[in-house]
């Protein structure tokens, strides 16, 4: 049945806000990690005293051209920053240094995955803005505690077209923008700790309209659930205030997690005045066509790039390709060992149901994996060349070879007796044995059901605890059961 809803389109940009995992901070040499007791990564620069200078990290630039390079975006060769002046607790300068006139990279686009096929979400440009201190209003009913720590971190703020139409396209743009990120190791995206925050920009119209409606600003969502459930939320609000005969008027809301609720932030805030001009502390940085090559030449291969590979040339599924891809450290591990045992398939499989569900479950990194690729490749050898049954292999030689990582794959086998074995006189006793065993099902075999040789080759296997050659049992089985 359709309804009111169905008739309206919904648009979608965001500001996301990705945390630079710099060493220091954007215009000091405090420490810029997360965490650490509150207000203790503050010098006098930090807490804004008077006097003090910025002196610009040039890590955040690089990390902005990287983000450029990989979104296909233009980058701008005269790159100059802005004062943007407000007043609150958590912001001791009185300003935020950010980029009002010439951002890093303007353009760019990234592929995301949608129920209507693969569609390019272009970015508008990418920024950068130290960040400010936080403000607690929780932990005491008649104070505010203030924590500077975070005070002038860099972020890059990528602004996104109004490309975007719902709430589950809005998670895949953002699962990929932090696959990216993470992959070129400018940010550890982890929304929990607000590496990755959102404005999401949303308005709805009636579908077939070619102008866009009167949008609202949701800001400073945390996480991806969040962002749906907002849009969810204003989007409804929207469509009912249109339909009622009222009109949306643009604004800043706040979203409340708690109550799945959007709410005006104060009108004060709304209608802010920033008063940008030009710092003039900070000359403007002029980035030579040499440099940008350099950098460009230095970018590791994109998950889309690999992606491509390990689909083409490799012949993966979509579905292994895109797991394989997911992080660049277990795309890494996968190529090496696809280097050393050319079997792709057979790697992806180990890959995706034994390595990874193991660094999981360990909570390890890939790179602390036990076992040397050399060795997992000849794991793989074992079982393409037919000498230890897969099953087998999997579920008694792999947590055998993560315990003794320096015992050959062989060996083990051997040791656990696990070794197929084609020899004529050990099959045929098997057989023989099993035809014995079942004689109605061999009169019913030799009637034309057909399907019962799964059944026999079943028990020789279990007979011969999955050391009989399946190939070689195979055929000796149809020989026997055709007289
Ligand atoms: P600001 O006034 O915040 O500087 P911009 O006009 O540059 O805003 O847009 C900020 C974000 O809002 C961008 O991501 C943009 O794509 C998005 N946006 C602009 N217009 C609309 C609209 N009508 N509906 C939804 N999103 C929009
Ligand atoms: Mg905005």
């Amino acid at each position: 049945m359709s309804t009111i809803y169905d008739q309206y389109e919904t648009v979608i940009g965001l500001e996301i806000h990705i945390q630079l995992n710099t060493n220091s901070k954007a215009f000091c040499g405090d420490d810029a990690h997360f965490g650490g007791a509150p207000n203790t990564h503050v010098s006098a620069i930090s807490l804004g005293h008077p006097g003090t200078l910025p002196r610009l990290n040039a890590q955040q630039i690089k990390s902005a051209i990287k983000l450029g390079l990989a979104l296909g975006s233009e980058i701008n060769s005269v790159n100059t920053f802005d004062r943007k002046n407000y007043f609150y607790a958590d912001l001791p300068k009185g300003y935020q240094i950010t980029q009002d006139n010439q951002p890093f990279c303007r353009g760019g686009s990234v592929m995301v995955k949608t129920i209507n096929g693969e569609r390019a979400i272009r970015t508008h440009h990418i920024h950068m803005e130290e960040d400010a201190g936080k403000s607690i209003h929780d932990l005491d009913p008649n104070h505010s505690f203030i924590d500077l720590n975070r005070a002038g971190v860099p972020l890059l703020e990528i602004v996104t077209e109004p490309d975007l139409r719902s709430g589950e396209e809005v998670e895949a743009y953002m699962l990929a923008m932090r696959q990216l990120v993470r992959y070129l190791d400018i940010s550890d995206g982890n929304m929990d700790e607000g590496s990755m925050r959102c404005d999401v920009n949303i308005s709805v119209r009636k579908k077939g309209e070619t102008t866009f409606g009167e949008r609202c600003e949701v800001k400073n969502v945390n996480s991806m659930r969040f962002a749906k459930r907002a849009i969810q939320y204003e989007v409804k609000r929207q469509i009912d205030l249109i339909e009622s005969g009222g009109k949306v008027r643009q604004q800043t809301l706040n979203f409340d997690p708690e109550t799945g609720v959007t709410s005006p932030l104060r009108d004060k805030e709304d209608a802010h005045d920033y008063r940008y001009f030009p710092e003039p502390d900070l000359p403007p940085v002029h980035l030579s066509n040499e440099q940008i090559e350099l950098w460009k030449s230095e970018l590791p291969a994109l998950p889309k790039e690999l992606y491509a590979k390990f689909t083409k040339e490799h012949q993966l599924s979509d579905y292994d390709a895109t797991i394989l891809t997911e992080e660049r450290p277990v795309a890494v591990f996968y190529q090496k060992l696809a280097e050393l045992n050319g079997n792709y398939k057979a790697v992806a499989n180990l890959m995706i149901n034994k390595i990874r569900p193991y660094i999981q479950e360990q909570k390890i990194h890939i790179q602390e994996f036990p076992v040397p690729v050399n060795s997992l490749s000849d794991f793989i050898q074992l079982i393409v060349d037919g000498k230890v049954a897969s099953a087998m292999a999997y579920q008694r030689i792999f947590p055998k070879l993560i315990e003794t990582p320096n015992e050959t794959p062989l060996s083990i086998a051997e040791q656990l007796h696990l070794i197929q074995s084609a020899d004529e006189d050990f099959l045929m006793t098997l057989v023989k044995e099993v035809i014995e065993k079942n004689p109605q099902k061999v009169a019913a075999y030799q009637k034309g059901k057909k399907g019962l040789i799964g059944f026999f080759m079943g028990e020789i296997m279990r007979a011969s605890k999955g050391k009989a050659d399946p190939k070689a049992t195979n055929q000796l089985l149809g020989e026997l059961l055709r007289k």
